[in-house]
């Protein structure tokens, strides 16, 4: 179970372990006030030489594992929303790709909204591929998840 919280990540990276985490209040799944810290689990993200340590929480009476993640980012993405955003626009609108971030990782952003946009909004789709990850986004979707 992911919560997205409100991180600082420069701070994470200093701080690591001694990180200030806001603990959530409830378990997510069965609402108990009881949760634990259950450790750490590394994750890449863009722009740190190393792992960054995320908090994990278990909740003792339904077992469910907790992890935070850092909000402004989708989970398994190493990229920030704000940045995947600006790569569609860029190639939407320059048909080039943004400097600074890998450009197979772009191409495969690209490709995948596209197909998303075919499948969920359909053909009909005409206010653009920018319009359609906004659009994707506000219906919870990870509009460049590979899987549909
Ligand atoms: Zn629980």
């Amino acid at each position: 179970m992911i919560i997205f919280s409100a991180v600082k990540l420069k701070e994470l990276f200093i701080k690591e372990r001694d990180y200030p985490w806001q603990k959530p209040n409830s378990c997510p799944r069965c609402n108990s006030c009881r949760l634990w810290g259950h450790g750490f689990a590394p994750a890449i993200f863009d722009g740190f030489i190393r792992a960054l340590l995320l908090k994990l929480y278990r909740c003792p009476d339904c077992g469910c594992v907790v992890r935070l993640r850092p909000k402004g980012y989708f989970k398994r993405f190493q990229a920030s929303v704000a940045t995947i955003r600006s790569s569609i626009a860029c190639k939407a609108a320059a048909n080039r790709w943004l400097a600074g971030v890998e450009r197979t990782r772009q191409c495969h952003w690209f490709r995948f909204l596209c197909k998303r946009i075919k499948v969920c909004l359909t053909d009909t789709w005409c206010h653009g591929i920018v319009a359609g990850f906004d659009y994707l986004l506000q219906l919870g979707q990870i509009p460049v998840s590979r899987a549909i």
